[in-house]
């Protein structure tokens, strides 16, 4: 028999947008319902952010602590290589993964949201049937909140199964592939190539524009060019791959020629699509915008009462911005007055070094026809930088401001640990900071932040340390 159940919030999918969705409308004391066909925690705490995180660090230990082997480095040697045992890593991986899913699960029910495990399929815009181990659930509510995610886009000629992985494969190698080709040279690509090079496996990437990590400038990308070229990852730009058979990867190179990789593994990272289909979207009639659902700067699809949020709604396809908007909407139908209209997004990408970027890009701003000051300051004459072996990757900070009042626009950034200073360019950018307000805070000595106060003074004319 069918069970129905009524609520006033039914939030489609248990991630980052969902989930997040659900604690904060029941948080305000609404009657919340979160449907979630896997684990919840979505695709960036069981198959994503967090596993791609765990493994590139482990992958870091270890290439640091092969580099003692020998003379080694900094006077610390080691008597013989490491060994990895990859079992061993995975299983500490996935302990860190079930430790978040399971503190999700925990905080759903301090919020006091029902949880229905299995996949929603409408019929209409408010309801839905949820086929559990229990048997059929007809969901109806008053809002609907859809949080349904991405999924990776698979190439037609590389079908994924047997040795053609997407991230979700990658991550779990039972084995790891002594040779391994990663299709795609951009987040996913790069991220889980360079550690992969890093565990010793031998990597090529092969990508299909003039450049690696085409989403940011070419300036920025160079450090993270060297670090491949030195680590000996092979890298073939401006290539369409093919096919793939017996163990050779075929792609049409520049000037049509042939580039062949023999790998025992592909890793396919190019790019993700929202997830459109299978659960019934097509009988709401919500309108469209491309691939991804429209929404407004309220998150409210064409229908009333159904709002979409996170990868499901366009780019950037980012946890934070997921989480985001699936706060304000909670808040929204609790009666707030909300709007999404953030000054920047932070992205990171988590490569060797790590990039940041929030804000204008030089190149945003030449475009929207803003007069810029450009100021760098180089990791080579940070303290802290060169303290931690960071000095001579190419590292910087560029901060961008406008030169009729010297408000910051855009902040640029690479460099090891890196990503733990997006922070602090996301509240400059967000409170509106000009040069002047980054140059007059003092900022602790020795740390890479030191980087973002200098280049904020470089940008009025008096940097100390260049
Ligand atoms: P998802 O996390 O995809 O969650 C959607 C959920 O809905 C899924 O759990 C799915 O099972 C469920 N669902 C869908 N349809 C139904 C249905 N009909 N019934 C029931 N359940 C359903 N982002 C970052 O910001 N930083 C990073 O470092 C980062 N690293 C990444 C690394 C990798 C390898 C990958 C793949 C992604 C990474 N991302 C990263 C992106 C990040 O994971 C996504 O932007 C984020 O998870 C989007 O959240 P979401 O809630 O919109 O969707
Ligand atoms: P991506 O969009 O970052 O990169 C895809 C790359 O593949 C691009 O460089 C593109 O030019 C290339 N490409 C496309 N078609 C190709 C083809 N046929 N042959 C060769 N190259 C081709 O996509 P991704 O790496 O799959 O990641 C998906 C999304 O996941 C990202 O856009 C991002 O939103 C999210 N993500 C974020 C992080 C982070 O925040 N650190 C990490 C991982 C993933």
């Amino acid at each position: 028999m069918t069970r129905t159940l009524k609520t006033k919030v039914l939030v489609i999918g248990g991630g980052p947008g969902g989930y997040v969705t659900a604690i904060r409308a029941g948080q305000l004391g609404l009657d919340v319902t979160v449907v979630e066909a896997d684990r919840l925690g979505g695709t960036c705490l069981i198959r994503g952010c967090i596993p791609s995180k765990a493994l590139i660090h482990a992958a870091a230990k270890f290439d640091t602590i092969r580099e003692a082997v020998g003379a080694g480095k900094l006077g610390i040697s080691l008597a013989c290589e490491p060994q990895l045992n990859l079992g061993e890593t995975l299983r500490w991986k996935e302990g860190i993964v079930d430790r978040l899913s399971d503190g999700v699960a925990g905080l759903l029910r301090r919020a006091k949201v029902q949880v229905i495990s299995g996949w929603a399929r409408f019929s209409d815009g408010k309801s839905c049937v949820v086929e559990t181990t229990a048997g059929p659930v007809t969901i109806t509510a008053e809002h609907v909140v859809l949080a349904a995610g991405s999924e990776p886009v698979e190439l037609p000629n590389l079908p994924f199964g047997g040795p053609i992985v997407s991230s979700t494969g990658a991550l779990s190698f039972e084995q790891l592939p002594r040779r391994l080709a990663v299709v795609g040279a951009g987040y996913i690509g790069l991220e889980l190539g360079s550690a992969f090079r890093k565990l010793g496996v031998e990597v090529t990437v092969v990508e299909a524009q003039d450049r690696i990590l085409p989403l940011y400038d070419k300036q920025l990308v160079r450090p993270v060019a060297r670090w491949l070229e030195r680590a000996g990852v092979i890298v073939h730009l401006g290539a369409k791959v093919k096919s793939f058979e017996s163990g050779t990867l075929a792609a049409e190179g520049k000037d049509g020629k042939l580039v062949e990789v023999n790998a025992d593994a592909v890793l396919v990272t190019v790019g993700r699509r929202p997830r459109t289909q299978g659960w019934g979207l097509e009988t709401m009639g919500v309108d469209m915008d491309g691939r991804f659902v429209r929404v407004d700067d309220r998150c409210r699809t064409s229908m009333k009462n159904v709002w979409a949020i996170g990868d499901l709604v366009g780019e950037p396809m980012l946890e934070h911005k997921a989480a985001a908007q699936g706060e304000m909407v909670a808040e929204i139908i609790a009666g707030h007055r909300r709007r999404f209209d953030p000054v920047a997004i932070p992205a990171v990408c988590f490569t060797e070094p790590e990039i940041v970027s929030v804000g204008m890009s030089q190149a945003d701003a030449e475009a929207a026809g803003v007069e810029i000051i450009a100021s760098q300051f180089p990791f080579a004459a940070n303290g802290r930088a060169l303290s931690m072996e960071a000095g001579d990757s190419g590292g910087f900070v560029r901060v961008l401001a406008r030169k009729t009042d010297q408000r910051i626009v855009g902040i640029q950034a690479v460099g090891a640990h890196i990503s733990e200073l997006s922070g602090e360019f996301a509240v400059a950018m967000e409170m509106g900071a000009t040069l002047a307000d980054i140059a007059g805070v003092i900022h602790a000595h020795p740390t890479l932040s030191e980087a973002f106060f200098e280049a904020s003074l470089g940008g009025l004319g008096h940097a100390i340390h260049i």
